[in-house]
């Protein structure tokens, strides 16, 4: 994909990744708050998911103050371009469920795709899977609440907290992801024989495009392993080429086979709200947004993540994870993306690309949700 670069101002550059957003390091502000008047104080999120009209505030935009870098892409450089720090990402509770290590991510078998063909009576699939026996997961399903991602790590960034707060509620959860994200430049940067001083050894693993998704589906499984769902469905419709149309098909698969109190949710549109800042919308982003906002369901829930993050985008409510204590959650799922263990098939591909929001994001403990206007009758 082209560079989507467009100058916003002068102190904004924005990253624009090659097609996934995850490209190149995002600088967030080091102060994640929102600006004043941007949301509410942090509100109640009814487990039940609900309508989302409890999360009543002026809606507002923060004013553009970040300055953020502009990277190319498939820059090996950059990915490890960013000043030692504490690594708060890294460090994987030895409590919580062990994920099993992917001996060869190039075997396709190994994730779920023959899990998600396992039959359940009269289902049509592809079928939920639990993320760490790979079982299937067959209705019914107890007040389901399905949370889509666009890309592994788009569900922990953006909706960690809220996924963990449903899990222990009893709900039966469930996380679909829509694309296994092998556009990312990180790719390339696996590959480039250098180094980051955050990891041991080198950057000497040449993946396929094909393996480098599987890798990164591992980290995704890992991550909602770490958040208790209940299952997960893995889509490959194609990175930076999501269309509304396949995500309706899937919400359409719920609607049909997830029973009483569905709830959905997914990330906000266009890398959240960017398009108020001045930039281009992220495709697969904007797919699933609107293909929620089409659906007409009457519990849909967005959040957002980046430019909530770092202050650029406008959102509607804040949720305090710490106040509701999600965040040891959320913080663990986090931390998967950046578990370094080459021989395991895992190349802490979400630290690579994002280390700078994920570390944020993990400090601020904090999610950013988006109203959705109820669709007319
Ligand atoms: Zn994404
Ligand atoms: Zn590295």
């Amino acid at each position: 994909m082209p560079s989507r670069l467009q100058p916003v101002g002068i102190l904004l550059l924005v990253l624009l990744g090659c097609g996934t957003h995850d490209n190149g390091s995002l600088r967030a502000p080091t102060n994640p708050s929102p600006s004043p008047g941007g949301v509410a104080a942090p509100q109640s999120l009814p487990p039940g998911g609900g309508s989302p009209a409890e999360a009543e505030s002026p809606s507002g935009t923060s004013p553009v103050t970040a300055i953020t870098e502009v990277l190319p892409c498939n820059d090996g450089e950059d990915a490890c371009a960013e000043p030692p720090q504490e690594d708060t990402t890294t460090s994987v509770p030895t409590t919580a469920p062990q994920n099993p290590p992917l001996a060869n991510p190039a075997d396709a078998e190994a994730y779920g795709e023959t899990e998600q063909t396992a039959d359940c009576p009269g289902l049509d699939g592809p079928v939920p899977f639990a993320p760490l026996t790979k079982k299937p997961v067959c209705p019914p399903y107890q007040r389901p609440a399905v949370f889509f991602s666009p890309h592994p790590d788009d569900e922990s960034l953006s909706m960690g907290g809220a996924i963990a707060e449903h899990v222990a509620a009893g709900r039966a959860v469930f996380v679909e992801l829509l694309t296994h994200g092998d556009k990312s430049g990180i790719l390339t940067v696996l590959g480039n024989g250098k180094s980051c001083d955050w990891h041991e050894g080198t950057h000497q693993y040449a993946l396929s495009v094909e393996a480098f998704g599987m890798a990164r589906v591992q980290e995704f499984l890992a991550a909602t392993a770490r958040l208790g769902v209940t299952g997960v469905v893995i889509s490959d419709f194609g990175d930076q080429n999501l269309t509304p149309s396949e995500v309706e098909s899937r919400i359409s698969w719920w609607l049909r086979n997830g029973g009483e109190g569905l709830s959905l949710k997914g990330t906000a549109g266009g890398m959240d709200d960017q398009s108020k800042t001045g930039v281009p919308a992220h495709v697969d982003h904007t797919a699933l947004a609107e293909a929620l906002r089409r659906s007409g369901h009457n519990d849909l829930r967005l959040y957002l993540s980046y430019y909530a993050q770092s202050g650029l985008g406008t959102f509607d409510a804040t949720i305090d994870l710490t106040a509701k204590g999600f965040c040891d959650e959320k913080r663990a799922a986090l931390a998967e993306y950046g578990r370094w263990a080459p021989a395991a098939g895992r190349y802490a591909i979400g630290k690579h690309s994002m280390g700078t929001l994920l570390t944020a994001v993990s400090e601020a403990c904090k999610e950013y949700i988006q109203k959705v206007a109820t669709p007319a009758q």
